[in-house]
């Protein structure tokens, strides 16, 4: 066979439904006017001259001479203004910025629009203008001093950069016994997926049967996994007589401990390679192994005050997966994911069991850069929940907070237009993953996992530049 590199094919999925125009560039029309009848004068009525203006994209010397800009092709450059700063202003358009939510901000609603529509890298231009930091992922900065290293250069480079990751538990050491072959203290059980991103489960009430089923086409064209509450329907299925419906082979099902306690289908679950259990405090988890010992057991974990105990109790009860999950805002009470993530990633390298288990971190992971970040802080891999949703074309109809109180509209999508949607935006963030371990000088994102030497937090910068320096009091200035 020969070498292959990964790559995620793409195709143009445009937006169903309309999206607000970004920019609402107009001009003065008073001042255009007398400007073009100087213009006329001074140039003696020579057409070509009188209506060029310095938009390369047409919309400001399109229709009547920029008097009606075509708003739809402002890309928000602002050569205009810089030009003709009396007769031109370009704001955001009211319609867009009223898109998201309080934690999906307009911009990263548009940016999720155009990779899932394009499959391409977002290029920002006109020089960022905003706040230095924020809360969350955006007080983290990712050490990018080897981005001038000429064979790393990311997606055209001459290396191969390795998005390839391991889900299960790594066998810690060999145990030798008479035997001939080596007895391992817990057996080894590891599934290789191209891409650190799995698709998480999502509230019933923010899926149809359709989003369910582009998720699952999606996932299985990316070769990655996607977590479904599904046992329930299938359980009603084959209480109703039906044939057993196909198992989609990277179907990770969730379980909970009323499905235990109900009539559970054992046969179903003996055929998934993974399996998810919400903890709850109990011990279920031990009845899902003894169902299917073959299978990588994963523990969904609301995250709380004794995330990191609960974590380790887990790793040596042989669990193979930590599942940790924030809201959909990426919050835990008054703690960001990425701190849970750092605090509980420390916490079972000092107890010496962390290379066992594999971790997933959830919540709040809406942007491509979210992925290394999250990585750096200790996970292993991320899932995606209101990502996927915003991909599709949701409408935001309130705040999205938790997977209880999620105000986000499913719209009824076509599956082949739905599957594109979700492959392109998945070729975006695998190439954007790629650029930044170019940058990063990382050949294997691996070895991203908890590097938190390449990475920079305003916390700790604050704390560099202004530490010991007794804090001025207002009545002292
Ligand atoms: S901001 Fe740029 S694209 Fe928009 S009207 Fe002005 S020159 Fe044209």
């Amino acid at each position: 066979m020969s070498y292959k590199r990964f790559h995620i094919e793409t195709d143009p999925a445009p937006a169903k439904f309309p999206m607000p125009y970004k920019f609402n560039p107009r001009s003065n029309r008073f001042r255009l006017a007398k400007m073009l009848l100087q213009e006329s004068l001074h140039y003696r009525l020579n057409k070509e001259v009188i209506l060029s203006r310095p938009c390369i994209y047409g919309v400001f010397s399109g229709r009547f001479g920029g008097f009606m800009p075509i708003k739809e092709k402002c890309v928000g450059c602002m050569r205009c203004v810089q030009e003709y700063p009396n007769i031109m202003k370009v704001d955001y358009s009211e319609e867009y910025l009223k898109l998201g939510d309080s934690y999906w901000t307009p911009e990263a609603v548009s940016t999720i629009g155009y990779e899932a529509s394009t499959g391409k890298i977002p290029v920002k231009g006109m020089g960022y203008k905003g706040p230095f930091t924020g809360e969350g992922f955006d007080s983290m900065w990712t050490d990018m001093s080897e981005i001038v290293r000429p064979t790393r250069d990311g997606l055209y480079g001459r290396e191969f950069i390795s998005t390839v990751v391991d889900m299960g538990r790594k066998v810690p050491y060999l145990q030798f016994t008479r035997h001939p072959s080596p007895i391992t203290h817990h057996p080894s059980r590891i599934l290789e997926i191209p891409i650190p991103i799995l698709f998480d489960a999502l509230p019933e009430k923010v899926t149809n049967d359709g989003i369910q089923f582009v998720i699952a086409s999606a996932s299985q064209r990316l070769n990655t996994y996607f977590i479904a509450r599904k046992v329930e329907q299938l359980q009603r299925a084959f209480d109703s007589g039906m044939s057993t419906p196909p198992v989609p082979e990277n179907w990770i099902p969730l379980v909970s401990s009323s499905d235990l306690e109900g009539t559970i289908h054992e046969s179903f679950l003996k055929k998934a390679r993974i399996i998810e259990y919400e903890y709850d405090g109990g011990e279920g988890y031990k009845f899902l192994r003894e169902i299917n010992p073959q299978a990588i057991l994963s523990v969904r974990i609301p995250l709380g005050e004794d995330t990191e105990k609960i974590a380790a109790t887990l790793t040596r009860e042989g669990v193979d997966i930590l599942h940790l999950c924030a809201n959909y805002q990426g919050r835990a009470g008054s703690m960001h994911l990425k701190d849970v993530l750092l605090n509980v990633h420390t916490h079972l390298v000092e107890e010496g069991i962390r290379d066992e288990v594999t971790i997933v971190a959830s919540g709040g992971i809406i942007s491509a850069e979210h992925v290394p970040k999250a990585i750096l802080c200790g996970a292993d891999l991320v899932a995606l929940d209101t990502t996927l949703l915003v991909a599709l074309q949701s409408e935001f109809a309130g705040e999205c907070i938790s997977h209880e109180d999620c105000g986000l509209r499913p719209r009824k999508i076509e599956v082949r237009w739905g599957a594109q949607r979700l492959v392109n935006l998945m070729a975006s963030w695998h190439n954007q993953l790629i650029e930044i371990l170019s940058a990063m000088g990382m050949r294997d994102v691996r070895r991203l996992r908890g590097e938190v030497g390449r990475s920079m937090t305003y916390e700790e910068l604050e704390e560099e530049a202004f530490g010991g320096i007794e804090k001025v009091s207002s009545s002292k200035q």
